[in-house]
């Protein structure tokens, strides 16, 4: 029982003796850290600030003068961020109303958003503060289809940056980069006027002729049919690669004739927006079938699971029809480079998907 007691009372001792060491520690050092330097405190007292107001922030607008008195209790919000326009952010956006909160958001924004933000009034953007594809100039678009749709926020900015929320073939932009391996060529995005690959080689065909592509790309898509071949004993052979312009809208156009605009538009695309134009697209066929079947599912199953190991893929998915606008298209092969192809793979997005959350600078 005395055991007992000397025990409990030699706990109760360490307990205090530890509790207090942490008081007397924090005291001592959270006055080290909140110690004003004796010329802060004279500006602030000329200004007749309270001590207790002290920040880091506000000793830096005091030491800068760009002191606002009207702003004093949003700088004890603002979290100091050593960035070249760290000023002026304070003085462009605490005066068009944004908090000391908002202020830590746009912080992080990139220098083109922090400037298209300083030419407009007030404006909401704390649904997009951790979207880094987010654009300031399609703030009142991303809300709209917010509103139009069952989507979260970062698919909504994703699906507008692409243009999902506008009519396909209107307000089409010309692409600048026709001979990129990653250019986007699309319902939004036509090939420049007369554009055609200086580079084609040629693959022997599914029917006997020379199929002609992008040189770059003849090596890589050999290495696909020879593990199609080792690996599933199939000989996938392309049927069309590269179509020229006149060739796509003498396509297109009959498609047009026999089934009208909007059914042909799921299928075929407008002269100038074929991917096929680029020469990085690869129409196959398993020349084992017969039939009209290009593609079993089997060979779909493999395709789809290691066309990237190669740097192709599968472009117009089954689920990504309302991204693509296209109908599933199993056999057709789209040509980015390992390294994309491996992200859009394992990421299951589409080439549209990619090219605005790994390519495009917002
Ligand atoms: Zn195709």
């Amino acid at each position: 029982m005395k055991k007992g007691i000397k025990t409990t009372l030699s706990l109760v001792l360490l307990i205090c003796l530890v509790i207090g060491g942490i008081l007397v520690y924090n005291n001592f050092f959270k006055d080290d850290a909140t110690a004003v330097s004796s010329e802060v405190e004279k500006i602030m007292q000329e200004y007749n600030i309270d001590n207790d107001k002290y920040s880091k922030v506000l000793e830096y607008v005091l030491l800068n003068n760009i002191y606002n008195e009207e702003y004093l209790d949003q700088y004890a919000d603002i979290e100091y961020v050593d960035i070249d326009n760290f000023a002026s952010i304070l003085t462009t956006f605490l005066p068009k109303g944004y908090s000391g909160k908002e202020i830590n958001y746009i912080t992080k924004l990139s220098d083109k958003n922090v400037d298209k933000l300083s030419n407009i009034d007030y404006v909401d953007i704390s649904k997009y503060y951790n979207i880094s594809n987010f654009d300031v100039d399609k703030i009142d678009r991303y809300n709209t289809y917010y509103e139009n749709n069952d989507y979260t926020y970062d698919d909504v900015v994703t699906y507008v940056n692409i243009g999902m929320d506008l009519p396909v073939y209107t307000d089409t932009i010309e692409v600048s980069d026709p001979d990129s391996l990653l250019v986007l060529v699309n319902k939004y995005h036509y090939l420049p006027d007369g554009y055609e690959p200086d580079d084609l080689g040629y693959v022997p065909g599914a029917y006997g002729n020379n199929v002609p592509m992008r040189d770059v790309i003849v090596e890589p898509f050999k290495e696909l049919q020879a593990a199609a071949l080792e690996e599933i004993d199939v000989e996938f052979m392309p049927t069309t690669a590269y179509r020229g312009y006149s060739f796509q809208s003498t396509l297109y156009n009959r498609y047009v004739s026999e089934d009208g605009v909007e059914a042909a538009d799921t299928y075929s695309a407008r002269p100038g927006y074929s991917e096929h134009q680029t020469g990085l697209s690869i129409d196959l066929r398993n020349t084992a079938l017969s039939s009209d079947i290009r593609l079993t599912d089997d060979n779909y199953e493999w395709l789809s699971n290691n066309a990237y190991r190669f740097g192709f893929i599968i472009r117009f998915p089954e689920d990504k029809t309302y991204i693509t606008g296209y109908q599933f298209e199993n056999w057709h092969i789209r040509y980015v480079g390992k390294d994309a192809a491996k992200i859009i793979y394992e990421e299951d997005l589409t080439l549209e998907e990619y090219i605005d959350l790994y390519v495009t600078e917002y």
